[in-house]
């Protein structure tokens, strides 16, 4: 369905040369196949990138004892993207101790969901103590604070976000076409039979794109206990895995679904969906960052959240589908979700004890230094077979080789005996793709 959505707005697009200026100049647009109106920007509740980014920059320039910015540039065959990192830490030089609880939020990675930006310059006024939570005592709030470095990442998708605002309101994909979600390492490239490149290229090798090398480093270095992707397009709390139909087992998974059920109870009044991305979104997902930082880097409470969607816009409709398009939802779904990650704060260390358990995959991965990664091993990586990938690596390739094998055959044997049994109606449809 998703996939279906996006190919309608391909057509559009080809049909409707100019509506793009009309729109960023805050008219409503006609739908040139339906006659429907387009809402447009509301650009007295959103910001701009540039003016969100300047905000965000004075605001830490105000308070630069707890604030510190930092930006990122990469780039590579004529692309280049930089991302912006802003760090919260009382007493701001104790930024770098390790013994702190430490927090990697992502927002903006889809260049349509302007709302999550929004959240993040808002959680960022509220850690300032520039603007206050309903119900929130400050000394309180404090003293949780004290013991966290917290980097939250605005825009991680500015490229992307440029292309929404002079006017393809569908754009969620990077600057050259390339969807940030999908560029991550775990099960990338996989391609489900209604794969739709203008939503989830892949692009061409993992960890191609300028954005999600970034992103990969700051992970590895910061070394995050908690890790949260910001989307919108639905209500959602989602866990690992994107890639397949469950969640981790064992103590890892409780914790991460302990917490998602009290901010479900608690901040979205149970409207949220809950489990893995893959078992509750209705697709599956390959590539994306969540099963990485959970899987590779060895985060051990990593999670997407989808925070607002409107089921009811039409399927060319993004700004509405995706962000709310009135002062009261806008400042709702802002107090909702600035109240959900203070919960995350208070409840993510107590439920992690301050110990971290770490897979041996993310060991293994450690051992090669991020500068490698990054200059050699994945930038230029154009032979799968590369002479930097590690012997084990080759027999892991060989035995994931034959298992996909195996599993491909298995499939094909269970479709040809079930297209027996009956007619199937296709796979579960969703309003849109969020993830
Ligand atoms: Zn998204």
């Amino acid at each position: 369905m998703a996939r279906f959505l996006s190919v309608l707005h391909l057509f559009w697009i080809l049909f409707s040369c100019n509506r793009g200026f009309a729109a960023a100049n805050g008219d409503a647009v006609e739908g040139n196949l339906t006659g429907h109106p387009l809402t447009p920007i509301n650009h007295d509740l959103y910001h701009s990138s540039s003016d969100l980014m300047e905000q965000i920059t004075t605001l830490v320039h105000r308070h630069p004892d707890k604030l510190s910015v930092n930006t990122f540039k990469t780039g590579n065959k004529g692309y280049n993207a930089e991302i912006t990192v802003v760090t919260y830490c009382q007493s701001g030089r104790e930024s770098d101790d390790r013994s702190k609880f430490r927090i990697l939020l992502s927002f903006g990675q889809h260049g349509r969901e302007l709302i999550t930006s929004e959240l993040a310059l808002r959680m960022l006024s509220i850690l300032s103590e520039e603007q206050f939570l309903p119900n929130m005592d400050p000394s309180s709030l404090n003293m949780t604070l004290d013991n966290l470095v917290i980097k939250v990442v605005a825009m991680e998708n500015l490229n992307g976000r440029k292309i929404v605002e002079v006017g393809d309101f569908c754009e969620r994909r990077n600057g050259r076409g390339v969807d940030l979600n999908r560029n991550w390492g775990v099960d990338w490239g996989k391609k489900e039979k209604d794969y739709d490149p203008y939503e989830e290229n892949p692009g061409t090798a993992p960890f191609s794109e300028p954005e999600t090398q970034i992103m990969r480093k700051l992970a590895l270095s910061f070394d995050p206990h908690i890790w949260v992707n910001v989307h919108s397009g639905m209500e959602a709390l989602f866990m690992p895995y994107d890639h397949k139909n469950t969640t981790p087992e064992g103590l890892p998974s409780q914790r991460m679904r302990f917490l998602l059920d009290e901010l479900n109870q608690v901040h979205c009044h149970k409207r949220c969906m809950i489990g893995s991305g893959g078992g509750s979104v209705g697709y599956l997902a390959h590539g994306t960052a969540t099963d990485y930082m959970y899987d590779v880097i060895g985060v051990p409470m990593a999670f997407t959240f989808e925070i607002y969607g409107d089921s009811t816009a039409s399927s060319k409709d993004c700004f509405k589908m995706f962000n709310p398009v009135d002062l009261s939802t806008f400042n709702r779904v802002l107090n909702e979700w600035s109240a959900a990650f203070f919960t995350i704060f208070k409840l993510g260390p107590h439920q992690l004890d301050e110990t971290r358990p770490k897979n041996f995959a993310s060991n293994l991965d450690k051992s090669i230094p991020i500068d490698e990664y990054l200059d050699g091993y994945l930038m230029e990586r154009s032979s799968r077979y590369g002479k930097k990938m590690e012997v084990l690596d080759l027999g892991m390739q060989e035995i994931r080789t034959y298992f996909r094998l195996f599993l491909l055959s298995s499939v094909l044997l269970m479709f040809m005996f079930c297209s027996k049994i009956s007619k199937s109606k296709g796979r579960p449809t969703v309003p849109a793709m969020p993830l």
